[in-house]
């Protein structure tokens, strides 16, 4: 690819260059874009016009108490809330959510649908209908719908879009893409980009795009649920590794003589961390043996499970989550070690069981990190709750629409404007 010939490619990297320079600043007049970005006045003058007109930015109205002098103040520039939207969908077991966003990340509608695991086709049908459902809403039809993100539980080779490996759905080398465009191909988002990444990556990514100010690097983003993975995003990138594996830390293995995992394995964090195996050191071995969506396992569980004061009350529930959380803590120690993350964010089902999981994996990280004499990495809790991946699927689109770059080498260089 010869970048310095292709002339389209330059120009969506300087209007992406003035669309991420807004966000870090907002209220930034042209000539402060000139000023932070390099580029010339009139290309800053040429390309925000075509922002403006296209629904990326918007001229806010002018303080009268800053005009000053005779000369034509300078008119600050936003990132328009209002005329976009970002098409977010999260696929797992047995069910989909997709949300839509506008360009800041506020979730303008989300929709659910039950979906055939054991038939993908059929699945991607299903999961089309559920957008076509939401681009037929009046908040969208009045919008400009930019793209679609797709986040799925498993190894993504995101230059085809083939889902490599989803061992707790049970898909294996999966044309998702492709598929979901076919099912696509006839409704109203048949000319829409189409953007399939792991869900822990799109998690990561919900975290690092939908933010006023940079967030600091690396970022890990830790999803906990019936599958376990983390998205990493360093040096403004995904790092997605050579075949779409990376982050797969799930499937490290915690004990070689440990239970099987899902993956064929033995001895996977998965098996000692997973939601199922959660499930089972509460209600008892073999109670969550086959394969389940992480809501229906929820559902499985006495509602005391879901409150910390009842847990702490509670020897053999508070046991079960101690045990789980110090497992939590030592992932995120490996993480640590491994990627030397500024913040770890945890999202995912498991989440639900609040403080009764998440404090003693604190506990455990701090204690490594005492050890050590390091101070460990921060630690938060999603920002979007269960809708974490689905919005982060929608932030993937803004991720690759602001980095041209990476979208060209994933074959997407469909025009947005
Ligand atoms: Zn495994």
């Amino acid at each position: 690819m010869s970048i310095t010939g292709d002339h389209r490619l330059l120009k969506r990297l300087n209007r992406m260059a003035l669309v991420r320079q807004v966000r870090q600043a907002p209220g930034s007049s042209r000539a402060d874009l000139a000023h932070s970005t390099g580029l010339t006045k009139s290309t800053v003058s040429l390309l925000s016009q075509e922002l403006i007109d296209e629904g990326w930015l918007v001229e806010l109205d002018l303080d009268p108490t800053i005009a000053r002098g005779s000369g034509r103040p300078p008119t600050p520039l936003t990132l328009d809330e209002h005329r976009l939207a970002f098409i977010g969908v999260d696929i797992g077991l047995g069910a989909a959510t997709a949300v839509a966003t506008n360009l800041v990340g506020m979730v303008l509608m989300e929709n659910s649908t039950p979906i055939d695991s054991a038939d993908p086709a059929s699945a991607c049908r299903q999961v089309a209908g559920l957008i076509e459902a939401l681009l037929r809403e009046p908040e969208l039809r009045k919008r400009t719908t930019i793209g679609i993100g797709v986040g799925v539980p498993g190894a993504v080779d995101d230059r085809t879009g083939v889902l490599r490996f989803a061992p707790n759905i049970g898909w294996k080398e999966l044309p998702l893409r492709d598929l979901l465009r076919t099912a696509l191909a006839d409704g109203p988002a048949g000319s829409l980009p189409v953007y399939v990444q792991n869900d822990a990556d799109v998690g990561a990514l919900g975290e690092f795009e939908f933010v006023d100010r940079p967030v600091d690097e690396p970022l890990v983003f830790l999803v906990l649920g019936t599958g376990v993975g983390a998205g990493i995003v360093v040096n403004d990138r995904l790092l997605t590794g050579f075949g779409g594996f990376a982050g797969e830390i799930g499937h490290t293995i915690l004990d070689a003589r440990g239970p099987r995992c899902s993956c064929g394995r033995n001895g996977c964090t998965e098996a000692f961390v997973g939601l199922g195996a959660i499930v089972e050191s509460v209600l008892g071995p073999g109670k969550a043996r086959h394969a389940q969506d992480s809501q229906a396992l929820l559902r499985s569980l006495p509602a005391a499970a879901f409150d910390p004061m009842r847990v702490a009350q509670d020897a053999a529930l508070k046991a079960a989550f101690d045990r789980a959380g110090a497992y939590v803590g030592q992932l995120m120690q490996n993480l640590w070690a491994a990627f030397d993350p500024a913040t770890i964010v945890l999202g995912g089902p498991s989440c639900e069981f609040g403080e009764s999981l998440l404090a003693p994996a604190r506990t455990e990280l701090a204690r490594y990190g005492e050890a050590a004499g390091l101070r460990p990495p921060v630690v938060k809790v999603a920002r979007f709750g269960r809708l974490a991946q689905a919005v982060g699927a929608a932030a993937a689109v803004i991720h690759y629409q602001v980095r041209p770059l990476t979208e060209s080498l994933l074959g997407q260089t469909a025009e947005t404007g």
